[in-house]
């Protein structure tokens, strides 16, 4: 599954989950331009990838503000050139049952865990259609899945970006790109461990018994991102270790 001659775009980039997609796509020889608000976590993820090789870019941008996004993706495309993969993984969470949750709250999670991928997606997929190939990802969440209590505005953000990835995929089918979202189910990342309390006792409860890793993600991500991947598009392809949902 080489990615060798392609250039990426990596929400996010800076840790967790967003890290590991950078470096494995990296690592499958794509050049990865990591965006991040986190400048030196996406200073340490470019620098991982160089460190073993590979080609990366540090772009600091807030992924879910228009202005920014189009001058990340004009830098990108001037260092790297086209762009014909994007991992739309940027994403915040914080727990708050409903009675107490605000409409900044509410507002804030659409603006960026919804509205974000929109945005980048604007900004980039005009290049795939030029080249007439790409590979979008899309982070959801589990969570979207299932339903889940103190979630009701992350959950209601990454549902939309399901919904969001299947009209994509329809609208891009005969163009060569693929639209996937992946969701998550419990994974160890910076994120988590800020918000999860007890992060051993939840992952006991994972049929696998076990918290995900953020490579388990990324090596979804990374066949979603293949040449291999050509005729799956409009898919969620699920990495909870063995949830299954009705
Ligand atoms: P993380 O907090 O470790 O990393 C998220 C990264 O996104 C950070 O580097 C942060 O700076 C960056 N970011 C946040 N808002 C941004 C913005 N507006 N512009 C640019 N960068 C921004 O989180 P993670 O656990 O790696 O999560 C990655 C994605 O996976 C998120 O979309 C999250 O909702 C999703 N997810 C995670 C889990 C999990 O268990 N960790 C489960 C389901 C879904």
């Amino acid at each position: 599954m080489s990615l060798e001659g392609r250039n990426a775009v990596v929400t996010g980039g800076g840790s967790g989950i967003g890290r590991a997609c950078a470096t494995v796509l990296a690592e499958r020889g794509a050049a990865v331009a990591v965006w991040d608000l986190d400048r030196e976590g996406a200073e340490e993820t470019v620098a991982t990838i160089r460190d073993a090789g590979g080609k990366g870019l540090v772009v600091h941008a807030d992924c879910a503000a228009a202005a920014a996004v189009a001058e990340a993706a004009d830098r990108t495309r001037a260092e790297l050139g086209p762009v014909t993969i994007l991992v739309n993984n940027a994403g915040i969470t914080k727990y708050k049952a409903f009675v107490d949750l605000t409409e900044e709250e509410w507002d804030e999670t659409i603006r960026i865990d919804l509205k974000g991928p929109f945005l980048v997606t604007k900004a980039l997929v005009a290049g795939m259609l030029d080249v007439g190939w790409g590979r979008i990802v899309n982070i959801s969440s589990s969570s979207a899945q299932s339903g889940s209590p103190n979630m009701a505005h992350y959950v209601a953000a990454k549902g939309g970006v399901i919904g969001f990835t299947k009209a994509l995929a329809t609208e891009f089918a005969a163009c060569g790109i693929t639209v996937n979202n992946v969701p998550p189910g419990f994974v160890d990342t910076p994120l988590m461990r800020r918000n999860v309390p007890d992060p051993a006792a939840t992952a006991a409860r994972m049929p696998m018994q076990r918290a995900g890793r953020a490579e388990d993600v990324a090596y979804a991500v990374a066949y979603l991102t293949s040449e291999e991947a050509a005729y799956v598009t409009g898919h969620t392809l699920s990495v909870n270790g063995g949830r299954v949902f009705g």
